[in-house]
């Protein structure tokens, strides 16, 4: 994903909106009952390291032929309905032809009632953002950037299994997402998010059947990790960030979840609002290091030694307590 730079007009409206929001939160809070299903971060963080353990995940390589091997099967151990592979081939920017492959793992797929809970899990071909420029030619790990999101999904993927929610759930792999254009200030967000690009043109959907809305989990693992509502997120699908934030609120994650809107990220869930799909990107895009993303982004250093279960709890077990506080139309 690429930081979209905003002037500073837009950051003082992101504040006044902020001290809104907190007002909000209070009255929501009393409401909330925090689930009973209880999120594993141990469980999350062996799939985080499983994935790591592959290699890169670069669309192509052995790595990324074994991680789609390895989340295919996770999802039919945890009792997966109906699992998807959608394979495509899309040309990166620099004209390089990229086997890809997105997954879908769906919980009651009868269902008209959804929620749509999306990661990538390619990882970038170089590590262009690393301070050292020898380095910049080689691959990511992406454990943060890749294997987090989808490590927090496949624990979600284990506690649908054991507590079915009352609405149907779709867990969405996306592929090629971060063979990005990221140089420059030009517009290249269409370099980006290759697979879901693809996806939202051929989505398992009637009218009746869309999500209520989604929910994309990127870089949810780091140490020390901050969510700020992310700035376009805000603009697409307010209510939903309300939602979450006042989930995580309510189970006492307010260290995490901070209620001020941030950032403003080229990410897959740009294209899935445009696909008329209400979509929040819960990302660490606010870094007190970088005042964007976390130092070891788009680096060699993208490693397990960056990735903190306290994170992936805080994420996971909130994205479970909204999933699970969805009631059924019927
Ligand atoms: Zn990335």
């Amino acid at each position: 994903m690429k930081c979209i730079h905003f002037v500073l007009a837009l950051m003082s409206i992101a504040a006044i909106s902020c001290n809104g929001g907190s007002a909000k939160t209070q009255v929501m809070k009393e409401r909330h009952t925090v689930s009973q299903a209880k999120f594993c971060a141990d469980s999350a963080y062996n799939y985080v390291k499983s994935q790591v353990d592959f290699g890169p995940r670069i669309p192509g390589s052995d790595g990324h032929k074994s991680c789609k091997e390895y989340i295919v099967n996770q999802l039919a151990r945890f009792g997966a309905d109906t699992i998807i592979e959608q394979n495509l081939t899309a040309t990166n920017y620099l004209g390089t032809d990229m086997p890809l492959t997105n997954i879908m793992g769906r919980y009651n797929p009868e269902s008209d009632d959804r929620i749509l809970l999306i990661a990538h899990w390619d990882t970038r071909p170089w590590a262009d953002a690393d301070k050292d420029v020898n380095k910049r030619m080689l691959p990511v790990p992406g454990a943060n950037d890749g294997a987090s999101g989808v490590g927090v999904l496949l624990e979600l993927a284990r506690m649908f299994n054991e507590k079915a929610p009352e609405v149907g759930v779709d867990l969405l792999f996306v592929d090629g997402e971060d063979s990005g254009n990221s140089s420059g200030w030009g517009s290249s967000e269409e370099t980006w998010c290759l697979g879901t690009q693809h996806w939202v043109k051929h989505m398992p959907y009637t009218p009746e059947s869309m999500p209520r809305y989604g929910i994309l989990l990127d870089m949810v693992g780091g140490v020390d990790a901050r969510f700020y509502r992310e700035y376009l997120s805000q603009g697409f699908a307010e209510r939903i960030n309300d939602k979450v934030w006042s989930h995580a609120s309510a189970a006492g994650f307010d260290k995490f979840f901070l209620n001020e809107v941030r950032g403003g990220i080229t990410d897959d869930h740009i294209f899935i609002n445009r696909a008329g799909i209400p979509c929040i990107d819960i990302i660490e895009c606010s870094h007190p290091a970088t005042g964007s993303f976390s130092p070891v982004w788009h680096t060699v250093s993208d490693d397990m030694n960056h990735i903190d279960r306290a994170t992936l709890n805080a994420v996971g077990q909130t994205v479970a307590n909204t999933v699970y506080s969805e009631k059924s139309s019927k």
